[in-house]
């Protein structure tokens, strides 16, 4: 079960900046990353393991500098935990195969579609091309 690897483990598989962000909570600086701006068709994995969470066709572009999308590619393949850190009330998205942390969600995504904004790090990303 990959959510019971120890943490070690995950400092060998991931990058510093991957375990930074997936392992420990952190977020990548805005418009830095490297799917910001990537319009390909495919799919959005999981950085840590591989699992399907994002389908192209859910990403917008949201003006945040993150990579967005109104819906998750399966239910069940992201949880999502209300975090109460102080000064914040957001909901942190989160893999539900790993554990591993993705990024927010937000209520201001398109009204046309969802109207979720999910605000995903590219570092917890990995991209698969439908080809
Ligand atoms: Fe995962």
């Amino acid at each position: 079960m990959m959510k019971d690897l120890p943490e070690d483990k995950w400092r060998q598989k991931l990058t510093p900046e991957q375990y930074d962000i997936l392992r420990l909570k952190g977020t990548e600086a805005p418009f830095t990353g490297q799917y910001v701006d990537h319009h390909e068709d495919g799919m959005y994995v999981c950085a840590a393991c591989g699992k399907s969470l994002f389908n192209s066709a859910t990403k917008f572009d949201s003006g945040s500098g993150w990579p967005s999308f109104w819906d998750v590619a399966s239910k069940g393949n992201v949880d999502t935990h209300t975090d109460n850190s102080p000064g914040m009330s957001r909901i942190e998205v989160t893999c539900a195969n790993c554990g591993s942390h993705l990024g927010h969600l937000f209520g201001d995504g398109p009204s046309n579609k969802t109207g979720q904004r999910y605000c995903i790090n590219s570092c917890s990303l990995d991209f698969k091309s439908k080809k």
